[in-house]
């Protein structure tokens, strides 16, 4: 049975108790959990029984597994072959190799923290998340820092966040008499993907490129029958999700939901959610496997944030809420919210934190493809919001005006005689929210499908962690604890009243609301990442031992390096396709219909009223995409080297061009004929059987 191979190539529990001591395997227990500080003693037996179970499971190589700021992981093998002193092969993992790796970290980005001569980087076993074997490889979880101790990776600041959350969360529950040990966020990420035909993909220069169409017309179909999302499964697609989920369940990840989604060819994954740090990795080996097996299958897997114009984009909502170590959620309402102090502090401690920082939220999402998707009709807008539903913000107004407000109640529903009788939920679900309560926890609904939820849980931990740390401090010297916390919640939710918005999320009235509110409204990437060195951010991630300044500095860069890149490849192949495969391909079809013109002509008095039509109009348009695109060339070349700069100067003059040079192709391939396309077009792509 399926279950049976649940977790079989994961380094878990059991197999630590079966190839560990148990005082090792407690002791590794305690660290994992409740960041025991780590004992050098036990990296020896552990090195050894890693070893024996891999080597057992037939891998022949080691990997320490990374994920330095480029977003995806990074892996060099090792083989556990070695030679001993007499010349004889030998099998070698030793404690050292398991602790520390060298990797050259002169070509991953720093932002500045090291000059290329300084190439050496240091990877370090990571014992809060298993080990794991993929393709006969044992990967080894492991941050990532330079030679200097510089964070040079997504790891490092999540798991420093989840300490400073759990001792002030600790704080808090102290005061509340709890006996918790420890607290750690859980995060469930639900991975939207679109698959699509290999040969197609191959065809397209773009997609290969950069993960999405730069050029394309809607189709007359599009995603305007909704008959996608919920629909049923194309065969070949349920093949693939069967043979993704054996490979996830195999390595201990609980993939637990899949559906199609709402644009054609899209879908989504979601797994049970789990601790923070151990969600994050397995997502970023969720996409990994998305992507390979999806070539077994004929397909790629698309991750991009905005893979097509006109239709949905691809999100990753992040579920995030708080656990304690006897299993209380402490986001979770009861029955008499307003009442449950408990609740009510750490859900003003959000509340606070998300209106406080909402910059650094935005910048958790910022990366060049998201901003295709954010703000437009699929996803929430570049504003931060929270939405609490009816329920709770009735609750939360009672506490501020002090008068009892009629609670919305859950109600029982019948549809026909002959069915059974159910439950409703106590609010509605709003979906253009970018920070929804949704019962039991927040979702998160800003981060784009392709990104490494590190920074977004980092940055919410911290901020969380930051505003009941200021709550501690206030309550631990209070006389009367309980009647001053319900003092501070009251004063800070009327504080920070504005942050909540139940409305409707999509519509331009909220922007000019929003505004009226003084909430930040930030389109681009590179107005996002100018504010990442705020002085009061640099002080947060400082105070709470995060991220110091230089380490913010770095991460500005790197973002906005990376936006930079982006859009210069983006800009380059919209080029590249224009003069190699659009101009000729139109110009060959035009030549035809001028040689028709004229044939035609001369077989008077037959009319060429059309064709010269048509021809015309591919002239115009023929002509505008020659201008655009001779205005993105000279625009590249002005580009100002300074990436702090660049970015700003792309947003503001770059994609303008890119976006006249696109329509002026898309209204092309109308007009074209479509044997003379030289590339499949957006109904060949999504509506493949
Ligand atoms: P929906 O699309 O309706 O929001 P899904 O079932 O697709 O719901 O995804 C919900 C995600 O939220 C799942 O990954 C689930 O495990 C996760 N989740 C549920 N409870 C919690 C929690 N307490 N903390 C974090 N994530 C949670
Ligand atoms: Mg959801």
């Amino acid at each position: 049975m399926f279950i049976d191979t649940f977790g079989s190539e994961v380094f878990n529990d059991e197999m630590m108790e079966k190839y560990l001591s148990k005082d090792t395997f407690k002791k590794l227990e305690d660290i994992r959990k409740e960041g025991a500080p780590m004992d050098q003693q036990i990296a020896e037996e552990v090195a050894a029984g890693m070893m024996k179970w891999a080597i057992e499971k037939g891998a022949t190589h080691y990997t320490h597994w990374f994920q330095p700021m480029t977003g995806i992981t990074a892996e060099k093998h090792e083989s556990f072959l070695d030679m001993d002193k007499d010349g004889k092969p030998i099998l070698e993992f030793s404690p050292k190799a398991l602790i520390k790796g060298e990797a050259d970290a002169s070509s991953f980005p720093s932002g500045g923290m090291r000059a290329t001569f300084e190439g050496r980087g240091y990877t370090v076993w990571d014992p809060t998340s298993y080990a794991f074997i993929r393709d006969k490889t044992l990967c080894i979880p492991t941050a990532f820092c330079s030679y200097t101790g510089a964070v040079l990776d997504k790891k490092t600041p999540l798991l420093r966040s989840m300490a400073v959350l759990n001792r002030q969360s600790l704080r808090i529950l102290k005061l509340l008499g709890s006996d918790a040990r420890y607290v750690y966020p859980t995060v469930g990420c639900e991975q939207e993907y679109f698959l699509i035909n290999k040969e197609d993909y191959a065809l397209r220069q773009d997609l290969n490129l950069t993960g999405r169409t730069l050029f394309g017309a809607m189709t007359p179909k599009g995603q305007i029958l909704e008959n996608h999302y919920y629909g049923s499964l194309r065969p070949r697609v349920k093949a693939y999700m069967e043979e993704l989920n054996e490979e996830l369940w195999a390595l201990g990840i609980y993939s637990k939901t899949e559906h199609n989604e709402v644009a054609p060819c899209q879908h989504e994954m979601a797994p049970l959610f789990g601790r923070a740090n151990v969600a994050a990795d397995q997502n970023q080996m969720v996409m990994d496997i998305m992507q390979k097996t999806a070539l077994k299958h004929d397909f790629v897997c698309l991750l991009h944030e905005k893979p097509f114009k006109g239709i949905n984009g691809s999100g990753k909502h992040n579920n995030w809420a708080l656990s304690t170590d006897t299993g209380v959620n402490l986001l979770k309402p009861g029955k008499e919210p307003e009442k449950n102090l408990s609740f009510l502090l750490f859900l003003a401690a959000t509340i606070k934190a998300v209106d406080d920082y909402q910059d650094l939220l935005r910048i958790s999402c910022a990366t060049a493809s998201n901003d295709n998707r954010l703000g437009g009709d699929e996803a929430p807008p570049a504003i931060i919001s929270i939405f609490l539903g009816t329920d709770l913000e009735e609750c939360v107004d009672s506490i501020i005006s002090g008068k009892e407000v009629g609670s919305s109640k859950s109600h029982y529903s019948h549809l026909a005689e002959n069915m059974p009788e159910f439950k409703t939920d106590k609010t509605d679900r709003n979906r253009t929210s970018p920070f929804a309560f949704t019962g039991n926890r927040f979702e998160f609904r800003m981060p784009g499908s392709s990104v490494n939820v590190s920074c977004a849980n980092f940055m919410l931990n911290t901020i969380v962690a930051d505003a009941l740390g200021s709550f501690a401090d206030e309550l631990e010297n209070a006389n009367d604890f309980e009647s001053a916390a319900f003092a501070l919640v009251k004063r800070e939710l009327e504080a920070h009243k504005r942050i909540i918005f139940n409305g409707n999320g999509y519509g331009d009235e909220w922007v000019v609301e929003a505004e009226k509110r003084g909430l930040l409204n930030i389109p681009s990437t590179p107005e996002a990442y100018s504010h990442y060195d705020d002085e009061k951010n640099i002080a947060l991630l400082e105070r709470n031992g995060v991220l110091c300044r230089e380490e913010i500095i770095s991460r500005k860069l790197i973002g906005l390096n990376e936006y930079v890149k982006v859009v210069n490849i983006e800009a380059k192949t919209m080029i590249q396709m224009s003069d190699k495969e659009f101009i000729p391909a139109i110009l060959e079809y035009s030549n035809e219909l001028a040689k028709g013109i004229v044939k035609k002509e001369k077989l008077a008095p037959i009319s060429t009223r059309v064709e010269k039509q048509i021809l015309s109009d591919i002239e115009e348009n023929l002509g505008k995409l020659y201008d655009n695109k001779t205005e993105l060339e000279t625009l590249l070349k002005n580009e100002p080297s300074d990436p702090l700069i660049a970015g700003d100067y792309l947003y503001k003059n770059v994609i303008p061009v890119m976006n006249r040079l696109r329509e002026a192709v898309d209204t092309l391939e109308g007009l074209v004929g479509k044997d003379y396309w030289p590339i499949p077009d957006y109904t060949d792509i999504l509506f493949y059987t």
